[in-house]
C-alpha cells in the first residue's frame, strides 16, 4: 500500500496542510486543505473517499475538489462516513448556500455518492478491506483500519484518550499506526476538552498496545508545537519506534 501524506497538521499556513491522506492514488482517507497538493489529473483519479468526521479541517477539500473536476470527471466519487457526518455534509455543505449540492448534479448522474457506515462495520473498496473504527471527540467520530493482500495501516481520525480502540489494534496488528497528538503537555485540559491526545495521554493509551514493532506515526500536531510536542514523546516512550508525520510523506507498506 502507497499512502502518500498531503496534509497532516492541526492548522494551516506556509507548509502546512490540513489532514488528508492518498491511498494507492484512488482513495482518500479525509478531505482537509492536503487536497491542494494534487493536480487535476490525480482529482480524476480520486474513486473513494472515507471521512472521519464533519470538523472543516477534515472537509474542506471535498466541495472545492469536486467543483475543480465537475466537468471533466467519469465517474462518481463515494463517500463513505459515519450517518451524522453524512448528515452534517448535507445539512451544512451541499445545501445550495455554503455549496451547491452536489448529491443530485449533474441532474442523472450525480458526481458524489454518498454512503453511511458504522462503528465496527466492514466495507471493501478496490483492494481494501476498511474497518471502522471507534473514536472519542466532541463530534461523532471514526477511525479507519485498512487492509489489503500485503499491508495494513489504522488511522485513529482525531480523537483523544480512546480505550476501546486498543483490543481492536491488538487484535488486528497493523504495520503502521498513524495517531493524533495535537498538544503539549502543558495544555492537558485544552487537549481533554477538544478531544485531542498530549504526549503523556499517547503514553497511557500506547500502554495498552501489545505490538511494540508497529510504526507510529504522529499527526495533527498544533503549529508551532511540532518540535516540543515530539520531544515529550520521544522522552516518554523511548521503546516506541515514533516519529513526526509530514505532508509529502510518501509511506510504502
Ligand atoms: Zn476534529
Ligand atoms: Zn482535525
Amino acid at each position: 500500500m502507497n499512502i502518500e501524506v498531503l496534509g497532516c497538521s492541526g492548522g494551516i499556513g506556509h507548509g502546512l496542510k490540513t489532514t488528508t491522506f492518498l491511498l494507492d492514488e484512488t482513495l482518500l482517507v479525509d478531505a482537509g486543505t492536503g487536497i491542494e497538493l494534487l493536480t487535476m489529473e490525480q482529482m480524476l483519479k480520486v474513486q473513494d473517499v472515507v471521512i472521519t468526521h464533519a470538523h472543516i479541517d477534515h472537509i474542506i477539500g471535498l466541495p472545492l475538489m469536486l467543483a475543480t473536476i465537475y466537468d471533466q470527471h467519469t465517474h462518481p466519487i463515494n463517500v463513505y462516513a459515519l450517518p451524522a457526518v453524512i448528515d452534517a455534509l448535507q445539512q451544512h455543505i451541499f445545501n445550495w448556500t455554503i455549496w451547491p449540492d452536489y448529491t443530485c448534479l449533474p441532474e442523472n448522474k450525480p458526481i458524489i455518492h454518498l454512503h453511511r457506515v458504522e462503528t465496527g462495520s466492514e466495507l471493501t473498496l478496490q483492494n481494501k478491506q476498511i474497518r471502522v473504527l471507534p473514536a472519542e471527540h466532541p463530534t461523532p467520530t471514526a477511525g479507519y483500519l485498512i487492509m489489503d493482500d500485503s499491508s495494513s495501516f489504522a488511522f485513529t481520525g482525531d480523537s483523544g484518550c480512546n480505550d476501546a480502540l486498543w483490543p481492536l489494534l491488538n487484535k488486528y496488528n497493523p504495520d503502521l499506526l498513524i495517531i493524533d497528538v495535537s498538544f503539549t503537555d502543558e495544555v492537558d485540559e485544552l487537549a481533554r476538552l477538544s478531544g485531542h491526545l498530549t504526549p503523556s495521554h499517547l503514553t497511557h493509551q500506547l500502554a495498552q498496545f501489545q505490538h511494540k514493532d508497529t510504526r507510529i506515526m504522529i499527526t495533527h500536531l498544533k503549529p508551532g508545537f511540532e518540535d516540543t510536542i515530539m520531544q515529550q514523546c520521544r522522552k516518554l516512550l523511548p521503546e516506541w519506534q515514533i516519529d513526526r508525520l509530514h505532508h509529502r510523506d510518501l509511506i510504502q507498506l
